[in-house]
């Protein structure tokens, strides 16, 4: 086994669901570290027994994270390793770790990852969508009203979107998506994903909606929805996919005239086409949301 660097902290991924997704190497490192950082000692505790490994652990959660990242900042600074895992998954996507993480860096701390498991990237890689170009929105607001907002914000995301959702409101929100996305836009429910009750289901947001209320086995466990994004505008045609995606994210920051005339100087085309393709798109949203 090869030895770790000691003095830094590792940010080690740990499995979704199978426990056979750990790697050879977060082992290696969970065995190494002289203390391993969890959300949840007691949940961990059980991987480690499973893993054969005796580290201490220590608890790092949203409400003792700035103090305690001072304190083990400081014991890596003293030359010790130590190691962050969470509940399930990689560290820092919808859990704690960033505070840790930021501040490790402003203290002059090398941070480590050891990649892995992650609800994210492995509903995408199967869910069919386009991958090229996605946005990770993690949870929605619980509020309906908030929720509702956040989607609203959402309707001109040309890219996939990903989500993390709870069985209690997976209903509300494939509910709330086909009201402001329409029934028809596609996407992919992927539940209990590496576990027995692993189920993928793809189709419209009006066929999954229907799945899954059909089946009260299919509103339990723990969800991520990969949601297709917005069609760019066919009315764009005359100009390429990339200049209009171009266009609509300077309008997002500038005006109609000002996004036209940057967009011009940086593909060639012409500003009068721009300015046209601008407005049809500023059209387009504003008919959008008023739906
Ligand atoms: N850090 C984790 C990761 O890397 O995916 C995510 C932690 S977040 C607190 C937990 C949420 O991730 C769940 O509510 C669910 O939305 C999603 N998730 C985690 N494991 C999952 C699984 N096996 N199947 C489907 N979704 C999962």
């Amino acid at each position: 086994m090869k030895n770790i660097i000691k003095s830094a902290i590792y940010i080690v991924s740990t499995p979704i669901g199978n426990l056979g997704d750990i790697s050879k190497r977060a082992i290696e490192v969970l065995q190494q570290v002289d203390e391993i950082a969890a959300e949840d000692t007691r949940h961990s505790k059980q991987l480690l027994m499973h893993l054969g490994i005796n580290t201490p652990l220590i608890a790092l959660h949203e409400h003792n994270e700035r103090a305690q990242a001072e304190n083990l900042i400081a014991r890596v600074k003293d030359g010790k390793a130590i190691a962050l895992i969470s509940d399930a998954g990689t560290p820092l996507i919808s859990d704690p770790g960033y505070h840790l993480v930021r501040n490790a860096y402003a203290a002059g701390v090398r941070v480590i990852p050891i990649p892995g498991a992650c609800a994210v990237t492995c509903a995408l890689s199967v869910s069919g969508l386009a991958t090229d170009r996605f946005c990770f929105e993690g949870f929605l607001a619980s509020k309906a009203s908030a929720r509702l907002e956040q989607l609203q914000s959402l309707i001109n995301e040309t890219r996939t979107m990903v989500f993390y959702e709870a069985p209690h409101r997976i209903v509300a929100t494939l509910t709330a998506m086909s009201q402001v996305f329409g029934s028809d836009r596609d996407i992919t429910i992927a539940r209990e994903l590496t576990k027995q009750f692993e189920t993928i289901y793809t189709g419209s947001l009006q066929q999954v909606l229907d799945f899954v209320q059909s089946d009260p086995q299919q509103q339990r466990g723990e969800f991520v929805l990969v949601v297709a994004g917005a069609e760019l505008q066919s009315t764009n045609s005359e100009i390429s996919e990339e200049v209009a995606r171009m266009l609509q994210i300077l309008m997002s920051q500038l005006s109609v005239k000002q996004a036209a005339s940057l967009a011009a100087e940086i593909s060639g085309v012409s500003k009068n086409q721009l300015y046209e393709a601008a407005l049809r798109i500023k059209d387009s949203g504003t008919q959008n949301s008023s739906q």
